[in-house]
This record gives C-alpha cells, structure tokens and sequence, in this order.
C-alpha cells in the first residue's frame, strides 16, 4: 500500500489548515493597523485643510473692518466664532502684527504676533494663519487655533475597533481550525464507513463460504454415492439381461446424474450473488425438501425433525434466501447443542383475525444452551456473535432478519438459558397459487429370495436400492434398513442374516461403526462389512480390524469381500 495512514494524514491536515487560519488572522490584523495609521494621517490633513478654509473666510469678513481699522465690528465676528465649540482661539493682527481683535477660550492663547502658518501650539489642538489683503495690499493676518479630536477619544474609538477586528480574526481563526477538525473528522468518518462496508462485504462472504464449507463435506459423500450409482448400474447394465431389470438400473442411473446436477445447482445458489427472485410457494413442501441438505450441513448426532401440516398457506419468498435462513437457524442451533439434539422445524397458519393480516408462522425450535435475556436483544443484530474468532461471524441471524423483513415479514427469538432457543420467522400469507416443484419419481426396493442373506445399512435410499440389485444379481437376497437403529431392532426381534453390510456415516444417533461394534459384541459370529467414502472413517475402521469397502467400488470387488467373508 502506498497510501499514507488516515491517522498521520488526519493530524497533518488539521495542523495546516489551523495554521492558515491563524495567518488570515494576523493578516487580517496588519491590514486593519496599516488602514487606521492611514486615516490618521487623512484625517489630519483634512482636519488642516477644513481650518484653512474657515482661516481664509474668517480673513475675507476681516478685511474691510481692518482696512477702516473698525475693532467693534471685527470683535463682532470673532464673538459669533466663540459659539464654535471647536474653535480655541481666533484672532485677528494688523499690518505691524499688532492684535487687532480676537479670543482665546481658558487654556489657549492668543500669540502676540503670527508668522507661523500651520502649527500645534498646544497639545491637542492645530493652528493656522492667514494673510489678510485687499487688492494686493497685505492689512494683517488672522489666526485660528481649533481642537483636535482628544487623544483620549480617538485611542477608545481605535480600542475599540480594534477589539471588534481582534475578536474577527479570533473568529476567523477558530472557524477555520473547527472547519478544518470538521473536514478531518468526516474524512475519518467516510474512511471509517468505507472500510466497515469493505468488512462487512468480507464478512458477508466469510458466512457464505462457512455454510459452504458445512456443505461441501456433505456433498463429495453425496457424489460419491452418486457415482456409484452410476458406475456400478452401468457394470449392472452389462450384465443383467430382463428388459424390466435394465430399465429400473437405467433409471437408476439418470436419477444419479440428476441428483448430481441438483446438488451442483445448489451450491451454485449458496455461492453466486443471485438476485432476489421471490416465488409463490408451499412452504411445506419446500422445507421438506430441504431436509437432505440439512442432515449433511449438521452434525450426525443432531436430529431434524420436521412438522409441516398440511393445508399451509402458500407464501410468497426467495427460495435460495429461505433455504439459506433456515441453514443459519440450523447452525445456530448444531452449534447450540455440543451433545447433540433434535432440531424441531414446525410451520402454522396464523390467522390475522380483526388485523386481516394472514401470517404463516414457521419455528425452529432446539433444546441447546438458551441465551441469557440481555443476549437475545442482541441476537438479530450484524455483527454480533459470541463464537470465537474463525467460528461465528455474527451475520447469521442478522441474514435471517433481512431474509423476513425483505419478504414482508418479521422474524422474533425466544431463548431461555439451559432450555433452549425458538426463532420465529413470520411470512404474509400470499394468495397466489404456489409453483409445483417437479416430483422425484420414486423407485421401489424389491427383496429377492437366493441363498444367502445380507442386511443392508444404507440412509441413501438411491444407493440402497442399487445395492439391492448388485447383491441379487451376485446371488444374495438383501433386507434394506435405512439406519442404524432399525437394524438393531431387526436383529434384536431374530432376524438372522449370514452378513451386516452397512454403510459408515448415517444420520441419528448411532453410526456404522457403532453399529458394528454392537453386533460384535452381542453377534460375534455374524460377519460385519462397512462401506464409506470418507478417508477419515476409513482408518478408524482399519484400527478396529473391521473389514471395509471404499466408495465408490466395482460389482467384483463386492463379489470378493463377500465371498471371503462368508467362507
Ligand atoms: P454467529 O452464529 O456467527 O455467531 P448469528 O447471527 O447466527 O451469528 O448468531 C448470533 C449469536 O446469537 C450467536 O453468536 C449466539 O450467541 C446467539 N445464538 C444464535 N442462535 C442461538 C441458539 N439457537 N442458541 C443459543 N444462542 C444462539
Ligand atoms: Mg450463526
């Protein structure tokens, strides 16, 4: 990066632009002290100039009092000049600069004679004379001494300017540094807010990928399966001769690759940023067929428990961001449960009564941890998680409030500690007709009478009628359990096979490897096969000394690991 630190950026920007404030400032303060010194000085030679007028006025009513050498009459005149406040002194002198007639108030004087033109003859107050004539003869001259503004009047007047400029430029200075602050701040703040959308775009995608990664081990044991669907129907196909046979295998084969591109098209969805595309649907169905994807995202000792009465009203959501709601719900609750549980997912019509507001009310309850009250407030919000660093984003809920509020609806937690935590999502009824998802076309299991009898294990129906085939075709008859527990109730009630061929990761509570070791305990002499995809599995079987086929496998290698077994 070559871009500085906002911080160091910030401080050097503040620093700078206060400093210029505090230039204009100083600026400011020069110019209004350069400007009072100059109207000082204006206001001087106006101050002279306005008196040398009043001199030459004073000179012409003068003259021809002087020129009769009429004192009363020129007393007249400087009498009415005592009326002037300003003026100090006035007077008027003869050819031989005698005085003529004039006044000087207390505290001026009248000089003797006057051959000084401009003068201060005392403080605060300027004097002029001037020369009085008539028709080129000089008769005298007259003097005028007139007050100046007072010192004092003039300093309080620039004071006090002064104060109204200092306290702009204050103003200025501090305007200046607070818009700088100000433009640092909300620099900072943008910086801030950019880089939190940048976070939460990253934290976005950091969730989407953890639901990824929940799925992604679920799905490589999926295409497993479903590669062996394909590549063992094919071996069948070679084999088996009854056109009613090759069909079921055929169709057994495409609904494989369609499983296959459905799974794909899933994870598609989980990954790619899709539009929001509501759709009218039969929540019932939807969340029903949701199930396969939550049993691979959860642990195998969580149990998903789905209660979907019939009759829902149709909704109107985005199926991928429903699907993804309810995947966080789920985890939330796995995560909720260290010791495993069930995962309750039940839906209901709740109608609006006087409100008219028709809702479908659609809960996930578990039997987890709770949260403490001052927790389940926080619940919804972006960002809020208590998992650990890499283990909780705090975008899960906050993706299922989204999910809700964008579908025109709400969503609500209920939690209790040690008792566990209901989040509720609530949906406006629609009253469209909901879109019918294609059904799957389901293929009968068929049990065969030959020689030896197998009990198969499988949770992937698909796979275990495959397997049924490939075992009647081999020429044994095989009993299909779909879990662990059915197995052992089998047995328990006397069901005798000569072999257990069971498959190793299954939902509920017990595994194939759990159930192995049941069996050998209680069966010793019953031979025990497990099938898996999972590398991890696999070496666990082999510390145990378990016999074990890895998916996917050929029709022979079946063939073999049976025959040794039951030799
Ligand atoms: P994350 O799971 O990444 O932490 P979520 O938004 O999904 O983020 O959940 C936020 C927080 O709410 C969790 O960290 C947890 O403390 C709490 N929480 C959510 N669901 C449950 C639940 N079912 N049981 C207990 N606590 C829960
Ligand atoms: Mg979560």
């Amino acid at each position: 990066m070559t871009e500085p630190s906002p911080r160091f950026d910030f401080g050097r920007n503040l620093a700078a632009r206060s400093g210029v404030a505090v230039g204009i400032a100083i600026l400011l303060l020069l110019a209004s002290l350069g400007l009072a010194i100059h109207n000082e000085r204006q206001a001087r030679i106006q101050f002279d100039q306005q008196l040398a007028v009043r001199a030459h006025i004073l000179a012409n009513s003068v003259t021809a009092a002087l020129a009769f050498d009429d004192r009363q009459t020129a007393q007249g005149y400087f009498d009415a000049l005592r009326t002037d406040p300003q003026i100090a002194a006035a007077g008027a002198y003869d050819g031989e600069g005698r005085l003529f007639a004039g006044f000087a108030l207390p505290g001026a004087t009248l000089p003797p004679a006057r051959t000084v033109f401009v003068s201060s003859p005392e403080e605060g107050r300027r004097a002029i004379t001037v020369p009085v004539t008539q028709n080129g003869t000089r008769l005298g001259s007259v003097y005028l001494s007139a007050a100046t503004e007072p010192w004092t009047s003039r300093t309080s007047r620039y004071v006090g300017i002064g104060l109204i400029l200092l306290m702009a430029a204050l103003l200025v200075a501090g305007l200046g540094s607070s818009y700088a602050s100000a433009t640092a701040a909300n620099r900072r703040l943008q910086d801030e807010m950019e880089a939190r959308r940048e976070a939460e775009e990253a934290l976005r995608q950091a969730q989407k990928m953890e639901a990824m990664g929940q799925l992604t081990g679920g799905v490589a044991h999926d295409f497993n399966n479903l590669l062996m669907v394909a590549s063992s129907g094919l071996e069948l196909l070679e084999r088996v001769q009854e056109p009613e046979r090759r069909e079921r295998v055929k169709q057994g084969i495409r609904q494989a690759i369609d499983r296959g591109a459905k799974l794909t098209q899933q994870l598609l969805t989980f990954a790619r940023r899709s539009p929001v595309n509501p759709e009218v649907i039969d929540l019932g169905g939807r969340v029903a067929a949701l199930r396969d994807m939550l049993d691979r995202s959860l642990r195998e000792d969580i149990r998903v428990e789905i209660d979907m009465p019939d009759g829902l009203w149709p909704v109107e959501v985005d199926v991928a961001q429903l699907e993804v709601a309810l995947l966080n719900i789920a985890l939330n609750a796995r995560d909720a449960m260290p010791e495993g549980g069930t995962i309750h997912i039940a839906a209901r019509n709740q109608p609006g009564g006087t409100t008219g507001r028709d809702q479908l009310c659609l809960t996930v309850r578990d039997e987890g941890a709770g949260m403490a009250p001052h927790l389940v407030v926080k619940a919804f919000e972006p960002f809020f998680t208590t998992k650990g660093v890499g283990r909780g984003t705090g975008l899960g809920l906050s993706q299922v409030y989204g999910f809700a509020r964008s579908s025109g609806g709400t969503a609500l937690i209920e939690s209790e500690e040690g008792k566990g935590t209901t989040v509720t999502i609530l949906l406006p009824r629609s009253f469209k007709q909901p879109v019918q998802p294609v059904p799957e076309p389901v293929v009968e299991a068929s049990a065969r009478k030959t020689r030896n009898a197998v009990l198969l294990v499988e949770d992937d129906s698909h796979v275990a009628e495959l397997l049924v085939d490939m075992l009647d075709e081999l020429g044994y008859s095989a009993d299909w359990k779909l879990n662990a527990a059915d197995a052992l109730a089998a047995l328990e009630s006397g069901v005798r096979p000569d072999l257990l061929l069971s498959d190793m990761v299954m939902p509920g509570a017990m595994n194939g490897l759990d159930l192995a070791r049941t069996v050998r305990r209680k069966w010793p002499d019953m031979p025990v096969l497990l099938m898996t995809g999972y590398s991890a599995a696999a070496s666990a079987v082999a510390r145990e000394d378990i016999e074990l086929l890895t998916k996917p496998y050929r029709m022979e290698q079946l063939r073999e690991k049976l025959d040794a077994l039951l030799r």
